[in-house]
């Protein structure tokens, strides 16, 4: 069969890469020069920590599809580094004391670590905690430099074809037409358009359970050695379903976030690129009109717990940007999948988990359609 996919993110590719793996063929239209979207401003964090209890399985199958991926595209840069979340009181240690001790702490492989014990994992984390969650299962994939990588994986097939600066107008049946007016013939379209709502999305299925979301974010000049986990903060504990419960809701009811924190609904995630440098976020806006500049005050906030945790300064900050993903309001759904007609869906809406989804919801997809 031929599929015409739309959106050249993560999505789009994860989705071509379930169809070319099952002997298909698939044109690819991307609308910018090369994506730009949320994959190249996320994290890159395959992260199986936090996800809820009813999303694990899926959430364990992506990851071992992203490290098998790995094995074959070594351009995306996949690594199972873990990652460690660091608690600063009490009452953020219960949290991660009742994780550790719950139902799911095996397959997710958390323990609780005292302090020489973090250091022992990450000797670069010499700064201030009372103790960490180790979660050995969480990953890492390079976001700028995996869609190119796989991208360049796919054209080996032979069955591949990428269209840069094509952006969709038009899908009637299984034809779809760009903005050049080329025309492109398919037994199935899969629009992954990521937070374009708007445009072809709305023309093709309306208005669909899902709403947008932007993020801060920024990254430093090279640490100058190996900062071996991801890291975390207790603040993130408070915007993952996984960590849902009783020390959770007294974490909650007891103990506020610091001013900046609350106000822009933040949490510390650091993970190291390859190259040295570390991306850091993040906060959390919703309501739209979004600002279109990035507020400094964030970034305050994220230099000093990244600076207590790591008990010295970070490098400098080379990079500052902001990212939107789509994230669906229908919490029943893991990814909004809307049906235009009988061989054209509408796929987005994964939210903050993207990136560590998007092969198990390619595969998904498949399945669906018995590719
Ligand atoms: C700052 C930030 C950090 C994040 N961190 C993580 C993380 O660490 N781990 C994780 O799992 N998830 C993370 N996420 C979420 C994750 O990045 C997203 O869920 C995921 O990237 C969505 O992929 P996508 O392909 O749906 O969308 P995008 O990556 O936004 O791609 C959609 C593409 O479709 C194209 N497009 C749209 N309309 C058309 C059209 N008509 N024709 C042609 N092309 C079109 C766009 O140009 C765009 O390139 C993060 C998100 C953000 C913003």
């Amino acid at each position: 069969m031929r599929l015409v996919i739309i959106g050249g993110g993560i999505l789009g590719t994860a989705h071509a890469l379930a169809a070319i793996g099952r002997g298909h063929e698939v044109v690819h239209l991307e609308r910018e020069v090369e994506a730009r979207g949320a994959t190249v401003r996320n994290f890159g964090l395959v992260w199986v920590s936090g996800r809820a209890a009813n999303e694990l399985e899926l959430t364990l199958r992506s990851r071992r599809l992203w490290e098998e991926i790995g094995g074959k595209v070594p351009g995306v840069g996949f690594r199972p580094a873990g990652s460690i979340t660091l608690v600063r009181t009490e009452a953020e240690l219960a949290v991660a004391e009742a994780a550790a001790a719950g139902p799911t702490a095996a397959e997710r492989g958390f323990e609780l670590l005292d302090p020489d014990r973090v250091r022992a994992l990450n000797p670069a984390l010499r700064g201030k905690f009372l103790a960490g969650l180790h979660c050995s299962t969480d990953a890492a994939v390079e976001s700028r430099q995996a869609l190119p990588a796989l991208r360049a994986y796919l054209e080996a097939s032979g069955r591949y074809s990428f269209y840069a600066g094509a952006e969709a107008r038009t899908v009637t049946g299984g034809t779809v037409i760009d903005d050049r007016g080329r025309r492109f013939d398919a037994d199935h379209v899969l629009v992954c358009p990521g937070a374009a709502h708007s445009g072809l999305v709305r023309e093709l299925v309306g208005d669909i359970p899902v709403r947008r979301v932007r993020l801060q974010m920024m990254q430093t000049a090279p640490l100058g050695e190996p900062l071996t986990t991801a890291i975390a903060d207790g603040d993130s504990f408070r915007y993952y379903p996984g960590f849902a419960g009783e020390p959770l809701n007294r974490l909650n009811r007891e103990e506020s976030q610091a001013f900046t924190a609350a106000r822009h609904k933040m949490q510390l995630l650091c993970v190291q690129r390859l190259h040295g440098g570390l991306t850091i976020g993040d906060t959390h806006e919703y309501d739209e009109p979004f600002a279109f500049d990035v507020d400094e005050a964030p970034y305050d906030h994220l230099t000093s717990v990244a600076e207590e945790f790591l008990g010295r300064k970070l490098p400098p900050v080379v990079r500052r940007w902001a990212g939107v993903y789509s994230q669906s309001i229908d919490p029943t759904a893991i990814v909004t999948r809307a049906r235009a007609a009988d061989n054209v869906w509408v796929i987005t809406g994964p939210g903050g988990r993207g990136m560590t989804l998007g092969p198990a919801l390619g595969e998904e997809t498949a399945d669906l359609l018995h590719l």
